[in-house]
């Protein structure tokens, strides 16, 4: 490895992993695949630490995109192999044209900017029908929010929306002291894996409005917080009495469609 050094820079979310077992332990989590190639690409790289590990995996055919030119150019001297291909990607992931390179894109993985995670998740979201399987460090609490069903403080819109298409997996705890420098947040990767489910079997536009407007309105029942979506027969509907956060994502599926025959 050519050594010259890239200054940690706290507006982009850059804490490096200096811990390379961890990074190895994140790379070896991705386990998609049948033997047969597939398309990966790797939410910020920084100096490639976990890019190294990625590599190790044959069957990946692998794309970074870093944000950071300093980081760019430092991947571009010393993972030849990925810059002779074009597959370094200099950009934002949140703005670049995603249809580039989604469409075809089977793993995201990544030791993800902390502060854009959820935005990161959104944009994934877009493209569940190629996006197979994602296995990324964030935050904890962000990571145990996607990973936790109903019932937990944590669970919100992201664990709906995300829960609704990927099964979840919270694989392990990172500890601070292993980045450049440390965060001030605990870490922890997680795995999504693609389900089966093609379609909600509701107004999904719908299910999208009534999960966000409730939990944007957490503690109140959702008598309240939904108000505007019900009639007066719908007095008696017991999952009106409950708070966002005891609802699974068929509940929500559910109330979907009680609510959405209201306007048929
Ligand atoms: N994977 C590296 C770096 C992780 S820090 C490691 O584990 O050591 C997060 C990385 O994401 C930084 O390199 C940062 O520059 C990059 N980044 C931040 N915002 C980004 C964005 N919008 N698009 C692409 N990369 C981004």
């Amino acid at each position: 490895m050519k050594n010259f050094y890239v200054t940690p820079k706290k507006k982009l979310g850059q804490h490096f992993l200096t811990d390379e077992s961890v990074a190895e332990r994140i790379a070896s989590a991705v386990n998609y695949g049948n033997g047969s190639k597939f398309v990966g690409l790797e939410i910020g790289p920084g100096t490639g630490v976990l890019t190294k590990y990625l590599l190790k995996n044959s069957q990946m055919d692998l794309n970074v995109i870093e944000i950071d030119r300093e980081s760019v150019e430092y991947l571009a001297v010393n993972y030849p192999e990925l810059y002779g291909n074009n597959k370094i990607i200099g950009g934002d992931f949140l703005r670049i044209d995603l249809n580039e390179y989604l469409l075809e894109c089977k793993v995201v993985c990544g030791n993800f900017p902390y502060n854009i995670s959820s935005q990161i998740f959104f944009k994934i979201l877009e493209y569940k029908d190629s996006v197979k399987q994602v296995v990324c460090m964030l935050q904890r609490e962000v990571a145990q929010r996607i990973a936790n069903g109903p019932g937990t403080k944590e669970y919100g819109i992201l664990s709906v929306f995300l829960q609704a298409y990927y099964d979840i997996e919270y694989l392990f705890g990172v500890d601070e002291h292993v980045f450049n420098p440390p965060p001030k947040v605990k870490s922890a990767v997680i795995r999504l894996n693609r389900n089966k489910v093609e379609t909600l079997g509701c107004n999904e536009k719908l299910f999208r409005t009534i999960v966000k407007q409730s939990f944007n309105l957490r503690r109140k029942m959702l008598r309240n917080s939904l108000a505007q979506f019900l009639k007066g027969s719908d007095a008696e509907q017991p999952y009106l009495t409950l708070r966002p956060e005891q609802l699974s994502v068929n509940d929500f599926i559910n109330l979907t469609n009680i609510l959405d025959s209201n306007n048929g």
